[in-house]
């Protein structure tokens, strides 16, 4: 697992055990398919013009811009969000989004809930 920066990276152990868990997952896939590992570009942050769920340290975001192809990004999107389900009170949230939001490029969002739990 790679990440942007120390600070990025010391955030990493006080995520959230289960984000900790789908990361790793995650990057197991990544190297396995694709050959290459996850790159982390945010843990924690202040809450800002966002969902504040990175302040609560239950979500991180993966780089993909000239990283994955697109099917690469849909096949790992698709295997994390069958694995895990965010919140089954509400089944319209996923654990693993690919979106963008202002001031920054499109990116792999993940995050968790307390209800969060792994399918299989
Ligand atoms: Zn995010």
């Amino acid at each position: 697992m790679l990440f942007k920066n120390k600070e990025v990276q010391s955030y990493f152990p006080k995520l959230d055990s289960m984000l900790q868990k789908i990361l790793f997952e995650m990057d197991e896939i990544s190297k396995l398919l694709f050959k290459k590992e996850i790159f982390v570009t945010s843990t924690w942050r202040k809450k800002t013009n966002d969902s504040g769920i990175h302040a609560l340290y239950r979500a991180a975001d993966c780089r993909t811009e000239n990283y994955y192809t697109t099917l690469q990004l849909d096949i790992l999107v698709s295997i994390i969000n069958a694995t895990y389900s965010y919140d089954d009170k509400r089944p319209e949230f996923k654990v693993t989004l690919y979106h963008e939001v202002e001031g920054s490029t499109w990116h792999i969002h993940i995050q968790v809930h307390p209800n969060t739990k792994r399918l299989w």
